[in-house]
């Protein structure tokens, strides 16, 4: 049986463009060197691929080369400009803001920084998933050093608005950061000329590599970021370790690709969104969790009341799509970003994550409707 596949806001395929990109830098007849060697030229070509995907993702997301930190994913660009920001100001507060629902990468960084003698507000969003500028501008105490709020989230498909709450922000002088592993080559950017001072990236949420990551990091005299793997002092003594060539050439094709078809991406998305919920929405009792107006298309979580979700998930043997965010779906408790946003335990745990991608066709989820509307009228009789 083929699956179709719909849980692309947990991983995504890689491109075959971005594969056959990464194949040449692995190999003893390809780049394989050491970017970190001065001493042959072999090290120097190496070092050349990484800088121009260095370049190419800066003018992806508009900024400069020199404002991106090479990382292992979103995990660690969340640890390392939350941990890396709260050491180097914490002379000036402790106190810290962010949102309930955002992804575990920033809670649990955000609950070890409390271990550590900082304070952090949890922001609760609305029943869309959005934080309101309000909401932060009366969050914000003498002593709050920093902030971080995700771009798009992961399970809701929600956006922030993030241009707003870095004004203020920057207007108070707090440091802003956000997690966009889910909006980086999927929204515009332009993060020269927008108020954020730190965005996390990761390759794998866009057709790249999984366990390849990248930081924006404003170039400003006042904003510093404290390393917190330490070694040869790679990436400005920001982030230590031997440069993954591979990886790196694989981000920054993913991110090339994702640039070129921004639009076209997001349309296609937009036309499977409608065409799925237009063929689900017929059954009794199915709601959207979030807003489909103003929600990015690739995502749509739906509640089928009275139907238990797990149950569902199981039923629907052809079809990959998730219950929650991936780390949560070996739980049964509902999962904390439907909570968050005020759904009743009930009706988060009917609850399904649908996520589509490129290379989803209208033919899969005229599948997937069927299949849903099979299982979901099943389980209710
Ligand atoms: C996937 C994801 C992460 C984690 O990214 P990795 O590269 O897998 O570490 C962080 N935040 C959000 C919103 C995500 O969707």
């Amino acid at each position: 049986m083929q699956t179709l596949y719909m849980d692309y806001a947990a991983t995504t395929p890689v491109d075959p463009a971005v594969a056959e990109k990464m194949m040449q830098y692995l190999t003893a007849d390809g780049c394989f060197a050491n970017p970190a060697s001065r001493a042959h030229m072999l090290g120097w070509f190496a070092e050349q691929a990484v800088e121009e995907s260095r370049l190419t993702i800066a003018k992806s997301v508009g900024c400069d080369l020199r404002e991106l930190v090479w990382t292992s994913g979103a995990t660690e660009s969340n640890n390392l400009a939350l941990k890396g920001v709260a050491e180097t100001r914490k002379a000036q507060g402790r106190h810290i803001i962010t949102s309930a629902i955002e992804h575990k990468a920033v809670l649990d960084t955000c609950g070890w920084l409390e271990t550590q003698g900082f304070e952090v507000t949890y922001l609760k969003p609305d029943s869309t998933g959005v934080i309101s500028v309000e909401q932060v501008a009366d969050a914000l105490r003498e002593d709050t050093i920093l902030a971080s709020f995700m771009w798009v989230n992961n399970e809701l498909g929600s956006i922030n608005p993030v241009l707003e709450i870095g004004a203020l922000l920057r207007e108070k002088g707090v440091v802003f950061h956000v997690d966009a592993a889910q909006a980086g080559g999927k929204v515009v950017m332009d993060l020269a000329n927008m108020p954020i001072d730190l965005v996390s990236f990761s390759a794998h949420k866009i057709y790249g590599p999984k366990g390849m990551g990248a930081l924006y990091v404003r170039r400003d005299p006042d904003l510093k970021v404290a390393a917190q793997i330490h070694g040869g002092g790679h990436e400005r003594g920001m982030r230590s370790g031997t440069l993954p060539t591979h990886q790196i050439v694989g981000m920054a094709e993913a991110m090339k690709i994702a640039t070129e078809r921004l639009q076209q991406d997001f349309d296609h998305l937009t036309t499977l969104r409608q065409q799925f919920w237009q063929g689900i929405s017929v059954l009794d009792a199915v709601s959207v969790n979030g807003d489909l107006e103003s929600g990015y298309p690739g995502i749509l979580n739906v509640c089928f009341a009275g139907v238990d979700g797990e149950s569902l998930l199981m039923a629907l043997k052809d079809v990959a799509v998730s219950t929650g965010s991936a780390c949560n779906s070996a739980s049964v408790d509902p999962s904390y970003v439907l909570s968050g946003i005020g759904l009743p335990r009930d009706k988060a745990l009917s609850s399904l994550r649908f996520s589509w991608g490129r290379f989803c066709t209208a033919e899969e989820v005229e599948q997937a409707i069927a299949s849903v509307t099979r299982a979901v009228t099943a389980l209710r009789s």
